[in-house]
């Protein structure tokens, strides 16, 4: 693996973080999807094998699509659980920081994290990695997910991920790719697939409890989104959904259920930005963001929306109220388009 290759430095040094039984703690950004918590789970399951005391710690609740995943019933939640995490962390030796670029992306957590003065690894594949926050960085925009990176990383470390490891990074796999839509043209990445069913995985049974184990209130909530709420602007340029708290309690919303229909708006012949809206709280706004081809979404994320992510697949947040929110990008959208 060429990659490897080029993180010949970071390999060597985390082989000494880990050639003694070590207290790890990993984290994942908070809103935590299919990749980060497959990628923390993933590590879990890899590094208790081999004798290490690991917990993982999530800034928010996981969604509960992911909740079956193997170690997800031993993770800590930092939002319900201060008192756990912050001790937990108090004794940690080593941190493990998944599938993010900025300690912004823990939220209040990062706050514990900065008074800790204890080694702490970045594995992520998102653009502009902030390298002040950890000591080894092992970034690659080029992979399709953390959990790819991950395998590849356990590989060059001499760890062969057993069944449970392989379950939770194939499920970031499918999870970050759209089930192998998009950022998954590299033919190495079915190499890994096929090295991970080699594992003995059960494909389909991942596959029911990613995707076919939906709530009715959840497939009620996108029918209502994509019949109801959906906007078109910018000459059909831009499709946007604005979900007030409102709606969300109307339709029993919970974290997660709202995954992958920022995506289905771009499927409309002409569409090339998708804008899903969420009203988490008064006067607080949750934004996704999706482009087509050269858009740099993430861009205007960060401009306007203090967001970042992928170029074709970003987030960001607002303070204030919905209505303000979506007048911002009806001022904003069309003239990032034309290049202003
Ligand atoms: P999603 O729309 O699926 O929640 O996120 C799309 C991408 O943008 C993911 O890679 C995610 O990590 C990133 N992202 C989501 N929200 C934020 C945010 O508030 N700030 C930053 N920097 N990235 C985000
Ligand atoms: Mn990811």
């Amino acid at each position: 693996d060429d990659i490897m290759e080029l993180f010949r430095n970071e390999l060597s040094q985390l082989t000494k973080y880990f050639a003694h039984p070590q207290k790890i703690t990993i984290l994942p950004h908070k809103d935590p999807d299919g990749d980060a918590i497959g990628a923390c789970l993933g590590w879990y399951n890899v590094l208790i094998a081999v004798g290490h005391d690991v917990v993982v710690i999530s800034p928010d609740e996981v969604p509960e699509n992911l909740r079956w995943m193997p170690g997800a019933a031993h993770i800590v939640t930092f939002s319900s659980d201060k008192g756990t995490a912050s001790d937990r962390l108090a004794k940690s030796e080593l941190l493990l920081l998944l599938d993010f670029n900025d300690l912004k992306r823990v939220g209040e957590l990062a706050n514990v994290v900065r008074t800790l003065d204890i080694p702490r690894v970045n594995i992520d594949h998102h653009p502009y990695p902030d390298t002040a926050i950890s000591q080894v960085l092992i970034s690659d925009t080029g992979a399709s997910s953390t959990c790819e990176l991950s395998f590849r990383v356990m590989k060059g470390l001499g760890y062969k991920p057993g069944i449970e490891s392989a379950v939770c990074l194939y499920s970031g796999i499918m999870t970050d790719t759209g089930m192998l839509n998009h950022n998954s043209s590299n033919p190495g990445l079915y190499r890994i697939i096929a090295e991970l069913l080699e594992a003995g995985i059960d494909k389909d049974s991942i596959h029911k409890e990613l995707f076919h184990s939906n709530s009715l209130s959840r497939t009620r909530l996108m029918g209502h989104a994509l019949g109801n709420k959906l906007q078109v602007i910018s000459s059909g340029r831009v499709a946007y959904i604005a979900l007030s708290a409102e709606e969300l309690r109307m339709y029993e919303y919970k974290p997660g259920d709202t995954e992958g229909l920022v995506n289905m708006p771009l499927s409309v012949k002409g569409i090339v930005v998708s804008i899903l809206l969420t009203e988490r709280k008064e006067g607080f706004v949750k934004l996704s963001f999706r482009s087509r081809g050269g858009i740099a979404i993430n861009a205007y994320s960060t401009r306007y929306f203090s967001g970042g992510g992928h170029s074709n697949a970003a987030g960001g947040e607002f303070v204030g109220s919905l209505d303000d929110a979506v007048s911002v990008i009806c001022s904003t959208i069309g003239p990032f388009l034309d290049g202003d």
